[in-house]
């Protein structure tokens, strides 16, 4: 069984949604679908959950029509005859009364905001199958919230979510389409809950590795990863093939073609990730999986909204002891640490969560000299098979950089990462360098060489 994720874009109108019926009936492979809300609803929802807690009520209702209206054309498109049409628009008038429903009540608690934004895929996967059924195709909608959970921490519970969903579909052996939400999970207190921005990649990585799929295809509006980030560099090309340690730490630092965490649940259960093309379903994509061809240097991506924090202490020359002090500070306020570089007598980290900043730095504070923090940071994270014996890598991020002030520098960890930190109002020009120099410095080389 092979699972196909369909992003955003893949299903944001009526034709793309009749495209991804034929490409999921192409062969006649049994599949999960994960669909995710059509693009721009998890952010109008957002936009509405902001008016309610606001208490701007009136602003809430107009950007309830607004998104109704965008739902009552789609549906007039989609289906093509009456009795879809009379289903489509009875899931639309059921879901936007409940949405409206949900913005008066008050208090707008967190729970209430948490099944707001749900709405965007309850939506659109209920809108999908009512078309497959139009259609005569042979499908089922499994709810995600039967069995998709996280715990207490926001960790997916991989035991509970494989048994529950492999009970389930042993409960519809003749299903060939079986069709599910993307993001939308419950908590442990059982309420809607979800996994985070761009969570879709990660339902579909977690069903995989759940039901040891042969396949994960995170469909999307772009052919794979490319080398770089193509909304902030011209020159970027396909990857064909990552290991699952290169995508992981792509998609960890910043690539937005993959949620942070996909590649985790996948690699676990050893199953092969495809990125694929919506929009030209026969390009090759980008294969994940446990190992590649061998290019030294891969791909950039860059992580935004660092903090990078400054300890300095004199206890800690030649004493041992000090960094695990430092690091129980960021473990009591749960708080994950990124990069490190460390000298004689002070250590710097990075942290992407502010939430608990003033505390940390606070306590910090009590066990060192000095501390001081710096935010709007960016780590950019150079990404390749750097093994022992492939010599010039640095050299050539450096060269690259040479113009570009260096906060930090990670180097040595693993062998596919190689991590700058800098301001964030230099990333596009260390972006573009970077591509320059890694990507297509050797090649121009080579041609002024060689030409005659
Ligand atoms: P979906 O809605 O299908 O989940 P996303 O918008 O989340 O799609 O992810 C796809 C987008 O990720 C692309 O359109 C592209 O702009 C962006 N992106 C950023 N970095 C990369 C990269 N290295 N390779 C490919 N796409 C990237
Ligand atoms: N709809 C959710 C979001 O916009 C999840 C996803 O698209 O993957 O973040
Ligand atoms: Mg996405």
């Amino acid at each position: 069984m092979q699972v196909w994720k369909f992003g955003g874009t893949s299903v944001g109108k009526p034709e793309r949604m009749h495209s991804i019926r034929d490409l999921i009936t192409s062969d006649n492979s049994r599949k999960i679908v994960v669909l995710s809300a059509l693009s721009g609803t998890t952010n109008a929802l957002i936009s509405i959950g902001e008016s309610a807690k606001a208490n701007q009520d009136s602003e809430a209702v107009e950007k309830i029509k607004a998104l109704r209206d965008h739902y009552d054309v789609f549906v007039k498109e989609l289906y093509s005859t009456e009795a879809g049409l009379a289903k489509g628009q009875e899931i639309v008038k059921n879901e936007f009364s409940f949405i409206r429903s949900l913005i008066n009540i008050k208090p707008f608690t967190a729970k209430r905001e948490k099944e707001l934004v749900a709405e965007g895929e309850l939506l659109s996967t209920q809108m999908f199958e009512a078309y497959l059924e139009e259609q005569g195709e042979n499908s089922i909608l499994l709810p995600a919230l039967e069995f998709m959970r996280i715990d207490a921490e926001g960790e997916p519970e991989l035991a509970l979510i494989e048994e529950r969903l492999t009970t389930i579909l042993d409960q519809h052996p003749d299903k060939q389409l079986i069709i599910t939400q993307g993001f939308i999970c419950r908590n442990p207190r059982g309420e809607v809950d979800n996994l985070k921005r761009g969570g879709s990649d990660y339902t579909a990585s977690l069903i995989g590795g759940a039901i040891r799929a042969e396949e994960i295809q995170i469909w999307t509006d772009i052919d794979g990863m490319h080398n770089n980030d193509p909304r902030i560099v011209k020159r970027t090309f396909p990857i064909r093939e990552l290991t699952f340690e290169e995508a992981a730490e792509l998609a960890y630092f910043g690539a937005k073609i993959l949620h942070p965490s996909t590649i985790t649940p996948a690699k676990m259960r050893g199953v092969p990730v495809r990125l694929k093309n919506t929009m030209q379903p026969d390009a090759p994509g980008t294969l994940i999986a446990t190992s590649s061809s061998d290019r030294e240097i891969k791909a950039i991506a860059a992580k935004d909204n660092i903090t990078a924090i400054y300890v300095h202490s004199t206890r800690m020359l030649n004493a041992y002891g000090f960094l695990r002090r430092v690091f129980e500070i960021f473990e009591k306020y749960k708080t994950p640490v990124d990069m490190v570089t460390t000298s004689e007598v002070s250590v710097s980290v990075t942290i992407d969560n502010n939430e608990h900043l003033d505390a940390i730095t606070a306590e910090l504070r009590e066990i060192a000299d000095l501390e001081e923090h710096d935010r709007d940071q960016t780590i950019v994270c150079i990404v390749g098979n750097f093994s022992a014996d492939k010599e010039g890598i640095a050299i050539k991020v450096l060269e690259a950089l040479k113009d570009i002030p260096l906060r930090m520098i990670s180097y040595g960890a693993s062998e596919h990462n190689l991590s700058i930190l800098i301001h964030s109002s230099l990333k596009d020009r260390a972006l573009n360098a970077l591509n320059e120099r890694l990507f297509y410095y050797e090649d121009a080389m080579k041609d002024i060489f060689t030409a005659p």
